[in-house]
């Protein structure tokens, strides 16, 4: 089984709008970034053109 990089991602979170890295307690997608407090920490910010 070639190795699936969602898993890394389970180990730790990664808030796209802020960079910042961090590892979640407990189970499920954290709600917010500890950091920045943005809900959409796991979507990519999106630069206006
Ligand atoms: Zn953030």
């Amino acid at each position: 089984m070639p190795k699936d990089p969602t898993i890394v991602m389970i180990e730790g979170r990664r808030c796209l709008q802020c960079e910042y890295k961090w590892v979640p307690r407990g189970e499920g997608r954290p709600a917010l970034c500890p950091k920045c407090k943005s809900l959409r920490w796991d979507k990519p910010k999106r630069e206006p053109k």
